[in-house]
């Protein structure tokens, strides 16, 4: 018997994100504008909440990562896949 769990972290999920409504996937993707919104390279929706001056260096942004969509209030991750910060995964 072999049983395999449901559910790993593996996988792209960039397309999970933006299919819940319209206005999400215009924001991640526009292209008349920056998007303050996009997928980081650990696959976590985040979103920018403003810049920061940091001395002798350009202003950077702040971003956080995003639970729910802020327009249609869509589920999009689960805060407890953000307590995995994937160190000493033996
Ligand atoms: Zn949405």
């Amino acid at each position: 018997m072999a049983e395999e769990p449901v559910g790993g972290a593996e996988g792209t999920e960039d397309e999970e994100f933006g299919s819940c409504c319209a206005e999400l996937k215009e924001a991640m993707s526009g292209k008349e504008f920056d998007p303050l919104i996009a997928v980081g390279e650990d696959g976590i929706l985040y979103m920018s909440v403003g810049l920061i001056d940091i001395e002798g260096e350009e202003p950077g942004m702040v971003d956080h990562p995003v639970f729910f969509c802020p327009f249609c209030g869509t589920e999009l991750q689960a805060r407890d896949e953000l307590r995995q910060d994937g160190d000493g995964n033996t």
